[in-house]
């Protein structure tokens, strides 16, 4: 582990151990709140805006990681949670600052990418619906946040860009795209189920894994998927390819990372503190 980071933490926690590993904590829209919970509330369950939160523990305490939505405003939040031994309802607050994207402008030549046709719609309606359930799945298992790298690859820190497709506002980037040539192979930054895989219209040929209460990781444009939904997968495990399928100028591996339901910055599960 970076030292830096295992020192911040340190600092953070008042407390050491080499096992530290949570992602960074970013309280800004697409980011993580990490929030420490009172012994007491250990069998609670904590819910953020309805849904729930993933809770680790380390050293005998625990913890709610929270993925923010990258629509939030900036303002004043909180989780909250009932005891089931003593029905105490618990809230803790949060400050959520602002942060600013930038725009990027791409242009792509298949038309019918940015400005689908009936017949396409007809085919993205029911795959947003899919993609929608597998973005809130939930179990009870508790995750390994110390992420492997997906791809040996160059990162870019292209998560949360509004983008102007051919002149045209789309939804900003809600991943990382890390450039890597087709074929490269793409592997499980950490043991999971996959919980969703197909062929899409934007995202192209994509897996969804499912590591543990609402942690999610997904993987788009692959040339090729080496898993079928169901699957267990090990950390380190080669899921696909680098491709260059759906909604794409070149090959690369886009990566996502959801939280309670959220697409967060994935940067903040494999980058050491500045
Ligand atoms: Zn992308």
């Amino acid at each position: 582990m970076n030292m830096l980071r295992l020192t911040l933490t340190c600092v953070t926690l008042l407390l050491c151990s080499p096992l530290l590993a949570f992602p960074k904590q970013s309280l800004v829209p697409g980011g993580i709140a990490i929030i420490e919970l009172e012994q007491d509330m250990v069998d609670a369950r904590f819910t953020f805006q309805d849904k729930p939160v993933l809770v680790l523990p380390e050293n005998g305490r625990s913890y709610a990681i929270v993925g923010l939505p990258l629509s939030l405003k900036p303002g004043e939040y909180f989780i909250s949670g009932r005891s089931e031994h003593n029905q105490k309802l618990v809230k803790k607050f949060f400050r959520v600052k602002d942060k600013q994207y930038t725009t990027q402008r791409i242009t792509i030549k298949n038309k019918r990418k940015v400005n689908p046709n009936q017949q396409d719609m007809n085919r993205i309606i029911p795959e947003q619906k899919r993609k929608r359930a597998a973005a809130r799945y939930w179990d009870e298992n508790i995750p390994d946040v110390n992420f492997l790298t997906p791809v040996e690859g160059i990162m870019t820190g292209s998560y949360g860009r509004r983008r102007i497709f051919n002149g045209q506002a789309r939804r900003p980037h809600s991943g990382m795209d890390i450039a890597a040539e087709e074929g490269v192979a793409v592997k499980a930054p950490a043991d999971g189920v996959v919980i969703e895989t197909g062929d899409f219209f934007f995202s192209g040929n994509m897996i969804y894994l499912h590591h543990g209460e609402g942690l999610i990781t997904m993987f788009a444009h692959l040339s090729r998927v080496d898993v079928k939904k169901g699957d267990s997968v090990k950390k380190g495990q080669v899921i696909g390819a680098v491709g260059a399928t759906g909604r794409v100028t070149g090959p690369h591996l886009h990566w996502s990372v959801g939280l309670n339901g959220n697409w967060v910055d994935p940067a903040l599960f494999i980058e050491p503190v500045p």
